[in-house]
């Protein structure tokens, strides 16, 4: 029986989730970029191993909600990139903690998903002593599992593999285990013009788009990609073009990079807005209707 879900890691910049990823992930998606201000795309890599395989994707913008205020829309937020996952893996340093990590803590509470925390960097930590007491604290904060590693030096990591495949629901793999297919770099350009969109628009649209692509055809130097964004209503659609076509025109150009660099080839890439009223409501998911085409 297989088992395959998807693992959101959550994280301040700098704590090591990149290095930590490098480690876990042995068929590494290319689109994950080293420097902290880059590390938000939503799929960040793959982590197959026998029967088990872990989607490990980003949270965008939880770190940047959490220096704002607390309400309802930040909460609402969360929960649609929250949606589709099967485990929260948090990453902290040491026994470091945050006002920040306290109140993204308080967002993942809202989930009634299993926690982990890691504590990453514990080869800076002087008094080897210390790590105990700190790892009950970080018990006491509600995590279901915890665990010290050094990703820098690549240990603890397989007790933390091992958890986090044993908590992955029985389904089949979403990808193959050496290779991206056709269908999984459709799936994953989808997910980079999404990421661009909710990045982009921040609050004002919500979470109610879908990216749909149309049409992906790839040459020897050469991809081009026609994609469909899904929204409810005409007022949306203004909002995701935006004055003269600039927002769309800049989501377009940020995506186009992060699938060059996906891909290694120059991307063409056509985006169209589209106004489908209620689409959402018949929908499971956003997530579904941007890569299911037996739905269209
Ligand atoms: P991210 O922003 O969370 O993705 O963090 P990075 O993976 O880019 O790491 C930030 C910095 O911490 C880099 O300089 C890493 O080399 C360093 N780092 C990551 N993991 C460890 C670790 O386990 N120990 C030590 N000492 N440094 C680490």
């Amino acid at each position: 029986m297989q088992r395959c879900g998807y693992v959101a890691l959550v994280g301040r910049p700098n704590v090591g989730k990149s290095t930590l990823l490098n480690h876990l992930v042995r068929f590494k998606l290319s689109i994950t970029s080293r420097k902290p201000q880059t590390t938000r795309h939503v799929l960040l890599g793959v982590d197959t191993d026998g029967p088990n395989q872990a989607v490990y994707v980003d949270t965008p913008g939880i770190h940047d909600h959490a220096r704002r205020e607390m309400n309802r829309q930040m909460v609402r937020a969360a929960t649609s990139v929250l949606a589709d996952v099967d485990l929260i893996l948090m990453v902290v340093e040491r026994d470091l903690w945050t006002a920040d990590d306290q109140r993204v803590l308080e967002i993942l509470a809202t989930h009634g998903l299993a926690r982990f925390v890691v504590m990453n960097k514990v080869d800076l930590m002087r008094r080897k002593e210390a790590l105990l007491p700190a790892m009950a604290t970080m018990s006491e904060r509600g995590f279901d599992e915890i665990f010290p590693v050094s990703a820098r030096k690549g240990s603890g990591l397989e007790p933390l593999r091992r958890a986090v495949f044993e908590r992955l629901p029985e389904q089949p793999h979403l990808f193959p285990p050496d290779q991206i297919t056709d269908q999984s770099e459709r799936f994953l350009v989808s997910e980079i013009i999404r990421e661009k969109l909710m990045r982009r628009l921040g609050d004002e649209v919500p979470h109610h788009l879908a990216v749909v692509v149309d049409f992906y055809q790839e040459s020897e130097r050469l991809v081009d990609i026609a994609a469909d964004v899904v929204v409810e209503r005409p007022g949306q659609k203004r909002i995701v073009i935006g004055e003269g076509g600039e927002k769309i025109k800049l989501i377009g150009a940020e995506a186009r990079r992060d699938i060059e660099r996906l891909t290694g080839k120059q991307v063409m890439l056509r985006l169209w807005v589209k106004v489908r009223p209620g689409w959402s409501n018949s929908a499971a998911g956003l997530r579904r209707v941007g890569y299911d085409p037996g739905r269209r």
